[in-house]
């Protein structure tokens, strides 16, 4: 039986949205058990809170943004990776801007941030998914399959026809530390792309300290790759953050083939649409939380 967990204690970060370039700063806090995660825009009147859910998903364009009420905040998945990762069920993430830090491109600022709060056990058990029936999803050659199994793994399989990346598989399973395997591996793009992006208003946070760039021949970064797959890895971290999106734990078995934000997405919808195709065990409560130190405000 695994236990939810939030943070001990609030936290916060600042550093430039990928795409829109402007200085954002981050703040997460602790929250009750079974109250999830959940985004809150700090500039906008009146203030509302936008769970971390598939069905908030606005958009899956070059990032994952929720919105709730006309209100948005994007690329959350890098955030929300490091969030299933370390097993925090329940948090309120602050931010007052449209779009979270990109940071480094990884998720391991994040965390660091995490393990700089410390994490809280909390006395309500993890709901679990369980996938009962295979679910797949396609688009053209690219693919994702969900099926039953006994714990929860992601088999990621890119192919681009450029000499530092080409074809690239990835494992990960319960076993993989993330910390050390997935977390410092940064987001991508190509040189050509970058200049289109931003001539159209996007990406012009983008730079060498936030992304591998790659010419036709090589990625720019002086300090080169973390990794020689680090852009698998970096698919998976994406992949885990838009698994997360379910709200619960899952025993499933996923597999991607070029997939992306989009169709990773439209696979959650797909599960959660289909009669049978899962069932949510959530155990009973062995007892009530007492949450002692939090305080209604922060859920204000
Ligand atoms: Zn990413």
């Amino acid at each position: 039986m695994k236990f939810q967990k939030t943070i001990k204690s609030s936290v916060s970060i600042s550093g430039i949205g990928l795409h829109s370039g402007k200085r954002v700063s981050l703040t997460l806090s602790p929250a009750r058990s079974n109250s999830g995660i959940r985004f809150q825009r700090l500039d906008s009147n009146p203030s509302v809170s936008i769970e971390a859910l598939v069905k908030n998903v606005h958009s899956t364009n070059l990032a994952t943004t929720i919105a709730k009420d006309g209100v948005s905040v994007s690329t959350i998945e890098h955030l929300m990776s490091a969030l299933w990762s370390m097993g925090i069920d329940n948090i309120l993430c602050q931010v007052d801007g449209s779009e979270l830090p990109i940071l480094d491109g990884s998720a391991l600022p994040f965390v660091q941030l995490i393990k700089k709060a410390g994490i809280k056990t909390q006395r309500s058990l993890k709901k679990v998914l369980v996938v009962k029936k295979e679910i797949e999803v396609k688009h053209g050659d690219k693919w994702a399959v969900l099926k039953p199994a006994n714990d929860f793994k992601i088999r990621y399989t890119i192919d681009f026809p450029h000499p530092v990346i080409g074809k690239q598989t990835f494992e990960y399973s319960q076993a993989t530390d993330f910390v050390k395997e997935i977390a410092p591996c940064r987001t991508f793009g190509f040189l050509k792309d970058v200049e289109k992006m931003q001539a159209m208003g996007l990406a012009l946070g983008g730079s060498l300290q936030n992304a591998v760039v790659l010419d036709d021949v090589k990625a720019l970064n002086e300090e080169g790759l973390r990794f020689s797959n680090e852009f698998v890895r970096h698919k998976i971290l994406d992949a885990i953050g838009d698994f997360s999106l379910v709200g619960y734990s899952i025993l499933g078995s996923v597999e991607l083939n070029r997939a992306g934000h989009e169709l990773q997405t439209k696979l959650i919808h797909e599960l959660l649409s289909q009669k049978g195709a899962y069932v949510i065990v959530a155990p009973e409560e062995s007892e009530q939380e007492q949450s002692i130190e939090l305080t209604e405000a922060a859920y204000a």
